[in-house]
This record gives C-alpha cells, structure tokens and sequence, in this order.
C-alpha cells in the first residue's frame, strides 16, 4: 500500500496502547505487512521500470534523472500526507509522540526498500524479497486492470473501514 495509507494506519494502530512506545513501533511495523496483503493497487514509479534494451543516449540520462527526481518527489509527498493525516487523527496532547512512533514503525519497510533500490546493497536485499512476497497474485492483476487514482482512492476507503473496525472493538472491549 501507499506511504500515507501506511503511516495512518500505524498512527491509529500506536495510539490503541499510548503508554507502550516500544510495542506501538513494532506493532506499527508489522501493521505494514498485514495491510500488504490486502489487495490493493500502488501508484507507479517510473524510475525503477526496467527500460527496454537499447543504446543509452545522453538523453536517456536526463528522463532517468528526471523520473528519479519525479519519484523522490511523489514518495516524500506521500510520506508528507501520511504524517499529516496521522498528526490530525492521533495526536495525543498526553502522549505526543505516540503518533509520529507507529507512523515511522509503519513506513520503514518501505522506507528500506526504497533504500535498496537506490543502493541495491546485498543485506537489504533480503528484506526487500520478503516484503515481495507480500505482494499477492491480486495485487498483480489488480495492477493491470485498475488506474493509479482509483487504486488510492480503494486504499484510503480500506483505511478508514480497518480504523473504524479497529476502534470500534476497543470501545466495545476496553472502554
Ligand atoms: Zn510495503
């Protein structure tokens, strides 16, 4: 799933246990591979498409720079927004932190396997084909048949039903 559906939901998932910095994180982390699984449809990046094989010319240089610089700039909007929405839903005068701690716990796999793309370093590796393997068949034909905004919109509605769920139990549980 996207950056920003990622950090709200670890925000969200984070303030169920406000006095639990530690365990929000990791609850936050994990949060990521389960909202993997969910099918779902990601924008696209460009600059990690494989380019057809061919002769580079100076030119292919300048759109592989431009379309970096494109990605770099979607993925910290993204990141932007997801802080945002986690900060207006979550923030906690009480416990301040607890929102920005599940938001990063959330975003770090993927921040890591950005980090991987960029460098192609060997031990990140590892991490990103095990968060591969959360990307299901679904995912894939999803990929095909639906657009980019339609595919965020479906996230964000998954987003809102998962909280909805989420702190309806606590209130029929806890509270
Ligand atoms: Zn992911």
């Amino acid at each position: 799933m996207i950056i920003s559906v990622h950090a709200t939901f670890g925000a969200a998932i984070a303030s169920l246990i406000p006095t639990h910095p530690v365990e929000g994180f990791v609850l936050g982390f994990a949060s990521h591979f389960a909202l993997d699984l969910i099918p779902h449809k990601d924008y696209d990046l460009i600059s990690i498409e494989r380019d057809s094989e061919g002769k580079a010319k100076p030119i292919d240089l300048v759109i592989a720079k431009f379309k970096f610089v494109r990605d770099v700039l979607l993925v910290s909007f993204d990141a932007l927004v997801g802080i945002c929405l986690a900060f207006m839903f979550f923030f906690e005068p009480v416990h301040p932190w607890i929102f920005l701690i599940g938001a990063i716990g959330a975003i770090l796999p993927d921040f890591i396997v950005f980090t991987y793309l960029l460098l192609e370093h060997k031990t990140l590796g590892h991490f990103y084909d095990f968060h591969s393997r959360f990307d299901t068949i679904i995912n894939k034909k999803l990929k095909k048949k639906l657009s980019q905004a339609i595919g965020v919109v479906l996230q964000f509605c998954t987003l809102v039903v998962l909280i909805v769920i989420m702190y309806g139990l606590k209130v029929l549980f806890i509270s």
